[in-house]
């Protein structure tokens, strides 16, 4: 049986980006970019004040203090958004605003608070010296600069970086379509009567909802019975898609069909089973190098393979070249008792307590027990050959779902 690192090198070589698009900015959240994407121009695109106050030659106010003021002439006003000012003669001043163009000659700006206006004088009491609170055009961002590099992930940031250089279309890698083609006789839709022994489809709205958030598209199809025929013609469909998941069916039971039925449709199986748990019985098979994973039936079991497994494979097919979960360090609030043999992905509920992370594991850990994934915010990872971990032990986790929150604000401390 292969570890997870083992399952993990046999899978990612078959996710690759799969080619790139390009989208509208507003469009692009949470996108890799597959390019490099290089300054249009000088940002700032012209020389402008950091300060409201007054734009002057620095020469001309070099010897100004509050005892010894300068008295100069106002000429003109630049203001943001407002005409272009002229050129500032020498032993004049302009009036200015945050943001506002520099006027040809000016070269420093005097902040408005070391200043006296008199009628159209101004009296500077501060020197200011060349270059002072103003931002030089090009000081940000040289045209031609690169901004963003291939692989880089748009988020509001390098949203805002690429808006502010009028750049509106941005081309990133194609979102990859994932089929998740659930099967049980048992499994019911969403609303539909519950007959005795019936159950809902739960996993085709976890797998959807999973795949979303990572950015890929779900192609969730009608769920497959337990007959061959019926996995095959429903596997046929999905491999439309980039990438298939398929969930039940991969266990040694009477009605597991998965495995005979990608032998039969010429799906060639890489590996079944995974030292983990839960998520033991995953296989990994390509059909012509498209990756098709069976994941087990077992809701909690679907969830962590896909977290575990499938989730950094895709991140990677996204463009991320950077696609795995780096746990953090946390204690182990209580002790637990376990089989040693498989890595265990315990859920649990970690918080802050002072300067650590403290993560309580669910009472239920059972791998068809749902309520064992509400609240969770933490994957605890616990090594095979434990079989007792003390309370206060370092394990490591990988945060989950809505990450380390808390009803108190970190600034209260800080005064
Ligand atoms: P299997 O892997 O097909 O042996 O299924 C293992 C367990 O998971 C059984 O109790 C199934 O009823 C349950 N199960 C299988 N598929 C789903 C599904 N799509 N949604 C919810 N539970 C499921
Ligand atoms: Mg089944």
């Amino acid at each position: 049986m292969r570890s997870i690192a083992e399952a993990l090198a046999s899978m990612l070589p078959a996710f690759s980006p799969l080619g790139e698009e390009e989208v509208h900015l507003t469009k692009s959240s949470g996108r890799y970019t597959s390019r490099d994407i290089v300054a249009r121009f000088d940002s700032p695109a012209f020389d402008n004040s950091a300060m409201d106050g007054y734009a002057v030659r620095a020469a001309d106010v070099a010897t100004a203090t509050e005892n010894t003021p300068v008295r100069l002439p106002l000429r003109g006003e630049s203001r943001a958004g407002g005409a272009l000012p002229g050129t500032l003669e020498p032993g004049t001043v302009c009036r200015i605003f945050t943001g506002a163009a520099m006027p040809m000659g000016a070269d420093a700006i005097v902040i408005q608070e070391d200043t006296e206006r008199d009628g159209d004088q101004v009296e500077i009491r501060h020197a200011s010296p060349a270059g002072q609170h103003v931002r030089a055009q090009g000081s940000d961002v040289a045209a031609g600069a690169v901004l963003l590099r291939a692989g880089d992930r748009l988020w509001p940031g390098e949203i805002g970086l690429l808006a502010s250089q009028n750049i509106d279309r941005v081309h990133v890698f194609r979102r990859p379509k994932v089929a998740v083609l659930t099967t049980g006789d048992e499994l019911r839709e969403l609303g539909d009567d519950l007959e005795p022994g019936a159950i809902v489809n739960s996993n085709v709205y976890v797998l959807t909802e999973m795949l979303r958030a990572l950015g890929a598209t779900p192609m969730a199809l009608p769920a497959a019975r337990d007959s061959l025929p019926d996995i095959e013609a429903a596997l046929r469909k999905a491999l439309e898609a980039d990438v298939v998941i398929t969930t039940g069916g991969v266990s040694v039971g009477a009605y597991d069909f998965a495995q005979e039925a990608f032998e039969n449709m010429g799906i060639e199986l890489g590996f079944w089973k995974v030292r983990m748990k839960p998520g033991k019985p995953v296989a990994f098979a390509q059909y012509d190098g498209k990756p098709v994973i069976g994941v087990p039936g077992n809701p909690i079991s679907a969830m962590v393979t896909f977290e575990v497994l499938i989730a950094p494979c895709l991140r990677k097919m996204l463009g991320d070249p950077q696609p795995h979960p780096q746990p953090v360090v946390a204690r182990l609030r209580d002790s637990y008792r376990r089989r040693p043999g498989r890595v265990e992905i315990a859920r649990g509920v970690a918080a802050r307590e002072g300067d650590e992370i403290v993560v309580a594991l669910h009472d239920l850990q059972g791998s068809g027990s749902l309520p064992s994934f509400v609240g969770v915010n933490a994957l605890v990872i616990l090594p095979q050959d434990r079989a007792e971990l003390a309370a206060g032990e370092r394990v490591e986790a990988i945060l989950w779902g809505p990450g380390l929150t808390g009803d108190r604000s970190c600034f209260e401390d800080l005064s």
